[in-house]
């Protein structure tokens, strides 16, 4: 049995890493998959596209030309979504991007880019998206956090700043629209094999042998450990979890 039958989906990012295996996977599940991204095709060599994935799910699907940090291009998207399926029940707000400093050594500019993308964009998406999702009756937000949301690590501030943001903005909108009945939680994956962290882990082979030896399930994840918890919280399954951040970390943050 299909979960997400006759449900129309909006994933950020959603041509790469998480974002490429959380939509192929509720094409799967029968979902009508709409991509916002900056980019249409995945960033790594290797990686299939997300509408190749799609099609052979026979799955509809609509890629969007979206950076989540323009307003009006997330307006537009979700009226895409609006105009070709019908509405819109379930937002990942997936898009991310990662640099790692520490705090006194992060270009202004980089901390700002970094906000912008991970926590505005979250922000801009869901409130884009809200009106939409009232009207829906399997109304579900998943934004995407990180273990650096719910502890700090990495030598990442920008970035641990923007995650810790997601993780409590996902905790109020949950309180904001229960009444609407409208879902919100949040995933914090540890490290996932994507190109957010290709170089890190082809550069660093002693300090990735050391993490992964530091991770309770001494591995990293696969963007498919993500999606999989992503169709759950997608689903019906999920309708009285909100305001949770899921980890999805081998155990990191048990420690
Ligand atoms: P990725 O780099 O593989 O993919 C990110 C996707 O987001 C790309 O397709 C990119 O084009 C898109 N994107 C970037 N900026 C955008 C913008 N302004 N507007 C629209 N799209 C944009 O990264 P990933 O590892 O798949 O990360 C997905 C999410 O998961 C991010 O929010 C990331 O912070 C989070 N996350 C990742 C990890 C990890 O280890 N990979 C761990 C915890 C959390």
């Amino acid at each position: 049995m299909q979960r997400l039958n006759d449900r129309v989906a909006l994933v950020t990012g959603g041509s790469s890493g998480i974002g490429n295996a959380i939509a192929a996977a509720f094409g799967r599940e029968g979902a009508d998959v709409v991509v916002a991204d900056v980019r249409r095709e995945p960033k790594l060599d290797d990686e299939r596209s997300v509408f190749d994935k799609l099609d052979e799910a026979d799955a509809e699907s609509l890629f969007v030309e979206t950076d989540v940090t323009d307003e009006t291009a997330v307006r537009e998207a979700v009226e895409a979504a609006v105009s070709e399926y019908g509405g819109l029940d379930i937002l990942v707000n997936n898009a991310g991007i990662y640099y790692q400093y520490e705090a006194h050594e992060t270009p202004t500019e980089e901390y700002d880019a970094i906000t912008n993308v991970n926590l505005r964009g979250t922000f801009l998406c869901s409130k884009a998206a809200i009106p939409e999702l009232k009207d829906s009756e399997n109304a579900k937000i998943i934004n995407l956090s990180s273990i650096f949301g719910l502890v700090g690590g990495g030598s990442s501030a920008a970035y641990c700043a923007s995650k810790g943001g997601v993780s409590n903005l996902t905790r109020q909108m949950s309180l904001d629209y229960a009444d609407d009945e409208i879902n919100v939680n949040a995933i914090a994956p540890g490290i996932i094999k994507t190109a957010q962290n290709v170089e890190w882990r082809e550069n660093n082979p002693e300090i990735v042998a050391d993490w992964e030896a530091k991770t309770p399930w001494p591995r990293f994840g696969e963007p498919e450990d993500v999606a999989a918890v992503a169709v759950f919280l997608a689903s019906d399954e999920s309708d009285f979890i909100t305001g949770d951040i899921l980890s999805v970390d081998g155990g990191w943050t048990a420690q």
